[in-house]
């Protein structure tokens, strides 16, 4: 029986873990947290109210063979991603539409004058190098400064003009009346919660889960040839000792409040480009749609220190990742290969979708030959 070494039960983890399950191999999955599920992790929290964890986790995809393929694990709910933010005291709806506008100068704009505003705002850009090129591009400078200078800025720790544009270009522009903050077609959310999902996605007899186990660098290579193949979802960096330096990951210290309201905030996520320290806060009982008395609110501070959570896409970080690939690549050719999946090992701002299209695409590749 051929068999596989897991590291990590995220997205990419857990859905290899499955697919090579099911071709009859032997799967051995070490994590270091005492749970499954990565940062998709949900639980309820002392008061009984069901959160998530890590962050919002708003599972939407265009891919309905995804749908098709999550749908043995879990029973679904609608996605009410609908995302608000706070400028001068009002609600404002992002990304921006049309309804952007009446929450902002109380005026009913039609598609045309909408692009009449934006033709006027518009810095552009034919191929914008940086988020702050991206968002003048998109929205010109009134939208850039109200709704993502100061979120940027406090969200990485750095200037707009050092990050990526593809941070930034995550947002839509919408020349129409939806407020939905995703545009995938399939805006959708385990009925049961991603815990539940992702251990019916383990629940196979030849999966052995291992939780606690932190395996470093070292126990990996020497485990590496007991097995036929290695999936490794933690940071590249640290996999290959900081041969190349440190890359650069955001994290976030979530601060939990509960309040004795049914619902404390008018939508599931509020952010704040301009007031505190935290940059979002976020009442997901809005789409789990939990019928319980009280709610519980998180409080988002991005800080350097901690668990990694995002790659911060700078030019110094992706030429120093540029470099880490190599030394993938020669992982990935190896007779027992390791291969790298995910946010942290392919150091790329994945959503959850893309992570299981890629994980479970890569090991069907491999099975088949
Ligand atoms: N962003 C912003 N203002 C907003 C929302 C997003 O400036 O109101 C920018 C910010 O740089 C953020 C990026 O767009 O990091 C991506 O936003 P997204 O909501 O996708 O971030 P995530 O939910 O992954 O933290």
């Amino acid at each position: 029986m051929d068999k596989a070494l897991v590291i990590g039960s995220g997205p990419a983890g857990s859905a290899c873990s499955r697919i090579l399950a099911e071709a009859g191999w032997k799967v051995d999955l070490f994590e270091k947290r005492n749970h499954i599920a990565g940062n998709c992790f949900d639980e309820y929290d002392e008061n009984s109210v069901l959160v998530h964890r890590y962050g919002p986790h708003y599972f939407r995809t265009d891919s309905i063979e995804l749908v098709k393929w999550l749908s043995k694990f879990t029973h679904w709910i609608p996605g009410h991603y609908y995302v608000r933010s706070m400028v001068d005291g009002k609600f404002i709806p992002v990304p921006v539409n049309l309804s952007t506008f009446v929450s902002l100068i109380g005026k009913v704009l039609t598609e045309d004058e909408f692009k009449t505003y934006l033709e006027e705002q518009r810095i552009t850009c034919q191929n914008p190098i940086n988020a702050e090129e991206q968002c003048l591009d998109m929205v010109g400078k009134e939208l850039y400064d109200l709704l993502f200078k100061g979120y940027t800025i406090k969200q990485w720790g750095i200037e707009p003009y050092e990050l990526s544009p593809a941070v930034t270009e995550r947002l839509p522009l919408r020349l129409n009346w939806d407020e939905r903050y995703p545009s995938e077609k399939y805006q959708i959310m385990p009925k049961d919660g991603y815990t539940a999902m992702f251990n019916n996605i383990l629940q196979h007899p030849n999966i052995h889960v291992e939780l606690n186990h932190e395996l470093n660098p070292s126990d990996i290579s020497k485990m590496q040839n007991n097995y036929d193949l290695t999936i490794y979802s933690g940071p590249v960096d640290a996999f290959f000792g900081f041969e190349y330096g440190k890359l650069g990951y955001r994290s976030l210290r979530f601060v939990w409040k509960h309040f004795a309201e049914t619902y404390r905030q008018p939508c599931v996520q509020i952010n704040y480009p301009h007031k505190y320290r935290y940059t979002r806060t976020v009442e997901i009982k809005h789409v789990t749609e939990q019928m319980c008395q009280g709610t519980t609110i998180c409080y988002e501070y991005p800080q350097d220190e901690g668990e990694p959570f995002y790659p911060i896409l700078t030019g110094d970080n992706l030429q120093k990742y540029d470099k880490y690939k190599l030394l993938v690549n020669k992982e990935k050719a190896k007779r027992n290969p390791i291969l790298f999946l995910g946010r942290l090992a392919e150091y790329k701002y994945f959503n959850m979708d893309q992570i299981f299209i890629k994980a479970i695409q890569t090991v069907k590749n491999i099975l088949g030959k």
